[in-house]
């Protein structure tokens, strides 16, 4: 009997569940705050095939809460709702929550035990205000929070769940991790989702599209492709639905084997790979050094270089050269070079290349050179035109960048395009 009750509160394979985040704090919608957490819990979700159906944010107001918890009920499964679990007068989600499940909130023994403990460790007093902290509605069932005072809540009514997590981002991703995830996949009948991210660049969204149109016109039914470009960038996404997660790895990987050598050029990586991660690797990998010297990105190619960790077993340095005093000072550029070129030039950014590559006794130098904007362009020269090179100890490798007015593009562009270059050239795909 109880078997046959579960089964009906179970969802059939077919039925897509769904969710709504609702997130609870004036400062969300003075825009004190960025809500992030959303971001975190819908990605979750995502990966775990629950659908969000909507976001929702609201003040610290009691009327707001009953209201929106009733509509969430009406829209979604699942309600996750973080926020406004703190032991201060504004914070009202656990008295509303309460007040939603008709229940009265009572000492939680086993929560008390824990923020004692909690408190005794790290030398706090424990005040009759955080002791109310461990004081929940008796019709929820407590997530333990290792990280903070406030306790999450997980609330059954029939098919649908609510769930309430601190606002503080640390203890909620934790919370969702330990205690949510491993509860609604018991409870929930879910389908097993497998991503896969190809990373790639040097080619639009719409040229990439056009290279793997057969290929993607013969992707199995259950496979779905995205495009999500970004600066510089084109990450391909694939998507397997199904039932048995090794099948779908399988699937995917086979779709990967089969795309890749249509588009090998592009191809840096996959799923959280960088370009200054991809580049990192293939320095290592060729046992090769790497010095920059910068005018238009201003330290922001090295900086993201020096982003990645065990970098200084490739990377020397950098030389940021702003102004052309120091571009022939430092980096050894001929004053005629500057004089009959400009600064951004081909000619300039071969010597900056050369100049740093000679100074820093590196396998490459990279330079960069141009007019990042929004303004100091001229007819000849428009805002958007970058010069960047590569030398190595065969010669010097430059392009031109034609680039538009966003000043933090066009340095973010210059630098992930200064790194493919270096990157094309390990790969002899130049
Ligand atoms: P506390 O016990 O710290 O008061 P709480 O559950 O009451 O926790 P809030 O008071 O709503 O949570 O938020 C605590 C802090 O967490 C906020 O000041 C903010 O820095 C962060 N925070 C809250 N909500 C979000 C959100 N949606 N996205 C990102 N950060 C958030
Ligand atoms: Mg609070």
């Amino acid at each position: 009997m109880t078997v046959k009750i579960k089964l009906i509160f179970k969802y059939s394979p077919m039925k897509i569940t769904t969710a709504e985040i609702l997130t609870i704090g004036d400062e969300i919608l003075y825009g004190q705050i960025l809500d992030t957490n959303s971001k975190f819990i819908s990605d979750k979700l995502d990966s775990l095939g629950v659908k969000v159906v909507q976001k929702t944010s609201i003040g610290d107001i009691k009327s707001t809460m009953m209201r929106t918890f009733k509509e969430a009920e009406e829209r979604a499964d699942i309600i996750i709702i973080t926020g406004g679990l703190g032991p201060t007068n504004d914070d009202l989600t656990k008295p509303c929550l309460a007040e939603y499940f008709d229940c009265p909130i009572e000492m939680h023994s086993e929560g008390l035990q824990h923020l004692t403990k909690m408190f005794e460790s790290r030398g706090y007093e424990l005040t009759e205000t955080n002791k109310q902290q461990a004081a929940l509605p008796t019709a929820c069932k407590m997530l333990t929070n290792h990280l903070g005072s406030a306790p999450g809540m997980w609330f059954d009514k029939g098919t649908t769940t609510f769930i309430s997590l601190p606002g503080v981002p640390y203890e909620m991703e934790a919370l969702i991790e330990k205690e949510v995830i491993p509860r609604l996949e018991k409870k929930y009948v879910l389908p097993t989702i497998y991503h896969k991210v190809i990373k790639t660049i040097g080619k639009g969204e719409s040229y990439l599209a056009e290279m793997i149109k057969n290929w993607e016109a013969h992707l199995p039914k259950n496979v779905a492709l995205a495009y999500l470009p970004s600066i510089g960038q084109v990450k391909l996404r694939l998507t397997a639905v199904g039932t048995d997660r090794a099948a779908l790895v399988d699937l995917v990987e086979k779709e990967i084997s089969a795309v890749t050598p249509i588009i090998a050029p592009y191809i840096f990586g996959f799923n959280g790979d960088t370009m200054e991660s991809a580049v990192g690797s293939l320095l290592k990998e060729h046992k090769k050094t790497l010095a920059t010297a910068e005018s238009c990105t201003g330290g922001y190619l090295a900086h993201l270089i020096t982003s990645i960790p065990g970098s200084s077993e490739y990377f020397q340095g950098s030389v940021v050269a702003y102004d052309n005093q120091q571009k022939e000072n430092i980096l050894g550029v001929d004053p005629h070079t500057l004089q009959a070129h400009g600064a951004v030039s081909e000619a300039t950014v071969i010597e900056m290349a050369s100049g740093i590559k000679e100074k820093m006794k590196t396998s490459f130098g990279v330079a960069t050179s141009g007019i990042a904007g929004p303004d100091g362009g001229s007819a000849e020269k428009p805002v958007g035109t970058i010069w960047i090179a590569l030398a190595h100890d065969a010669g010097v490798e430059t392009r031109l960048l034609q680039l538009g007015k966003n000043r933090m593009v066009n340095i973010q562009a210059t630098a992930v395009k200064t790194l493919d270059l270096i990157r094309r050239h390990l790969n002899q795909t130049l």
